[in-house]
């Protein structure tokens, strides 16, 4: 489309190519930011540019952190031997919001899903295989409740069980709606089925 003309409709075409964001949203935003002083674009445009700059995979939870470790991993105060699996860093977010859990996390970056031909070693499957080597006695499956979140679930904990050592499996408890993404969940709903996990 070329509603707009020269750098209006450059700024147009930029926004509406985000997720979420349709051509009419993007008219309104780039209305919106050509009406804003120009400073306040530039701090946009910098953390845009900063984030995606400095912003990497903790090496050892796989989170979004712009340190080499992240800070929850690098807390000492919690508790490192209990691994909670989400798919991504904004499934993270939505169990620390609830500041409950006491645990650790390991962050797929995706979920296995033959239809998409995203299979297990496009994941960061490998990598929590070998934190297991570490002092882990507890294994909290958090992906979401989609097709995806359950086959990686039933996948990883069947690999976990050919482990010659004995650690916990466990899988959060239903009340996370079927297809729901954790990150829209309320946060009591969200200890429920922490709370209600049951070992697989
Ligand atoms: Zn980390």
């Amino acid at each position: 489309m070329n509603l707009y003309s020269g750098k209006m409709n450059k700024l147009v075409e930029e926004l509406s190519a985000l997720p979420g964001i349709g051509y009419k949203s993007a008219g309104r935003l780039a209305d919106y930011l050509i009406r804003q002083p120009e400073e306040r674009v530039k701090s946009l445009a910098d953390a845009m540019l900063d984030a995606r700059q400095n912003v990497h995979f903790c090496k050892t939870c796989f989170t979004l952190t712009d340190a080499d470790i992240c800070p929850i991993c690098a807390d000492a105060n919690r508790d490192h031997s209990t691994i909670m699996v989400v798919e991504d860093t904004r499934d993270l977010a939505a169990y620390e919001k609830t500041g409950k859990y006491p645990g650790v996390y390991h962050v797929l970056q995706g979920a296995i899903s033959p239809m998409m031909g995203i299979g297990p070693n496009d994941i960061r499957l490998k990598e929590l295989m070998t934190r297991l080597e570490g002092d882990v006695k507890e294994v909290i499956i958090a992906t979401n409740s989609s097709l995806e979140g359950e086959t990686t679930a039933m996948y990883i904990s069947k690999l976990i069980k050919q482990l010659p050592i004995g650690i916990r499996v466990s899988r959060i408890a239903s009340g996370v709606p079927v297809g729901g993404d954790l990150e829209n969940i309320d946060e009591i709903t969200l200890l429920r089925a922490l709370d209600g996990r049951v070992e697989l």
